[in-house]
């Protein structure tokens, strides 16, 4: 995936600081934070969008990274995202599970 900018994240072409890494999975912060802690999950793999990863341990792997990370940084309450397809507000296309918390959130979203 020569182009993909989060490919080249996960691999370390573009040096990021990693709040966790390990063979299957990435976590940093978000360039644009929507809240005192956004961090973004990816897994290392290029998948396009969520509906094309179909192994569960890795979506659940995901998630279990995101848990972690948030205990690590004394985060409760936060919401994961990932926003699937152009209409649904997704501007990168390699799998991304967003994790935002450290504030008050509002239900439905916009
Ligand atoms: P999406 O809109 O696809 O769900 O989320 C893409 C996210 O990636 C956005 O929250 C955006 O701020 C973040 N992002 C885009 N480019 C970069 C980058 O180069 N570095 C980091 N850390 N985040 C990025
Ligand atoms: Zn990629």
């Amino acid at each position: 995936m020569g182009d993909c900018f989060f490919c080249k994240i996960s691999s370390g072409e573009i040096p990021t600081e990693f709040l966790f890494e390990d063979d299957k999975v990435v976590a940093f912060r978000d360039i644009d934070p929507q809240g005192p802690f956004h961090i973004l999950i990816i897994p290392k793999e290029h998948y396009t969008s969520i509906k094309e990863v179909k192994d569960k341990s890795l979506t659940g792997h995901m998630f279990s990274v995101g848990n972690r990370v948030a205990e690590d940084n004394n985060i409760e309450n936060f919401r994961y995202i990932i926003n699937t397809g152009e209409e649904a507000g997704q501007t990168v296309f390699h799998v991304h599970l967003h994790l935002i918390g450290g504030r008050r959130m509002t239900w439905p979203p916009g």
